[in-house]
């Protein structure tokens, strides 16, 4: 029994030896019909939904709510976020106005929290899995991502014509104006590739370390590189990417390596002079 003076075990069968059968079909039925049941109770009743989410909360034993209730579809998630939401308020003592969203024990990106206005409330592995199963929460990276995806663009930045112009060469039937740059200013995503429309947003880029006065062009390799990662619909060939950036950025893509021995012995291998040539390659040393 929790809070609600739920019998989560029904009528238990016990064995010729009176030993209680834990998972015998009855009780399995009856399990099944109880998380039915609460799930429609959290559709139907709104007192009674709070409760019920106090529950999951705090069921701390492996018969308990969060256990058993498997919400049958996300059809409702908004009648359980709105349990869950006063729930957490009531549980932690948290004032109105205060947005809370709900983590599980092994989330990493607890600074996107805050960053995004949030507060954070730890539940349990099975609390989590009734809450994100439900719809009622989006794991934080990507409610970020849902947030980004929202930002209106921003008119132009140095750098995003460098970066069509590379998309230009990698996925040669996307727009143009399918890229754009939002007005996000948060830790992460830095990127987000949307499947349904099939457009990538970029976050503003943050400041360089190496050129904190200027506009510069240094955040339009890694966002590529990101953007790259966060494409699903085909591998994008890293050789492919690298030679749109070397291109996007003015360089020569041809790839041809100048060879260095072949230089040398071409100026005659007898002299002991450095060969005369200097190709793009020690131009960079
Ligand atoms: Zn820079």
């Amino acid at each position: 029994l929790d809070r609600l003076s739920v019998n989560y075990h029904g009528n238990l069968s016990i064995s010729s030896e009176r030993v209680v059968v834990l998972n015998d079909a009855l009780l399995q039925k009856y399990q099944t019909i109880l998380s039915y049941s609460a799930d429609i109770a959290i559709q139907t009743f709104p007192d009674l939904a709070v409760e019920i989410a106090l529950d999951v909360l705090s069921s701390s034993h492996l018969e308990g709510l969060a256990f058993l209730l498997k919400p049958l579809s996300r059809n409702h998630a908004k009648a359980y976020r709105t349990a869950f939401d006063a729930a957490f308020h009531q549980k932690y003592n948290i004032p109105d106005g205060i947005k809370i969203h709900p983590h599980p024990p092994t989330e990493e990106r607890l600074e996107l929290f805050g960053e995004l206005g949030l507060r954070p409330v730890m539940v349990t592995h099975p609390a989590w899995t009734v809450i994100h199963g439900s719809g009622a929460y989006l794991p934080i990276n990507e409610y970020a991502r849902s947030i980004l995806l929202a930002s209106p663009p921003v008119a132009d930045i140095p750098g995003l014509a460098h970066i069509r112009n590379a998309f230009s060469m990698i996925l040669p039937a996307l727009p143009a104006q399918n890229i754009t740059v939002r007005q996000y200013e948060k830790q992460a995503p830095t990127v987000v590739w949307d499947k349904k429309d099939n457009i990538f947003a970029f976050a503003l880029p943050k400041p360089c370390e190496d050129h904190p006065d200027d506009q510069c062009l240094c955040w339009v390799g890694p966002s590529l590189q990101e953007a790259a990662k966060d494409y699903k619909a085909a591998q994008i060939n890293p050789s492919k990417l690298f030679r749109a950036y070397l291109s996007c950025m003015g360089g020569d893509a041809s790839m041809k390596s100048i060879n260095r021995s072949s230089t040398a012995m071409d100026v005659g291998e007898s002299t002991k002079e450095p060969p005369a040539f200097i190709g793009p390659y020690e131009m960079l040393l």
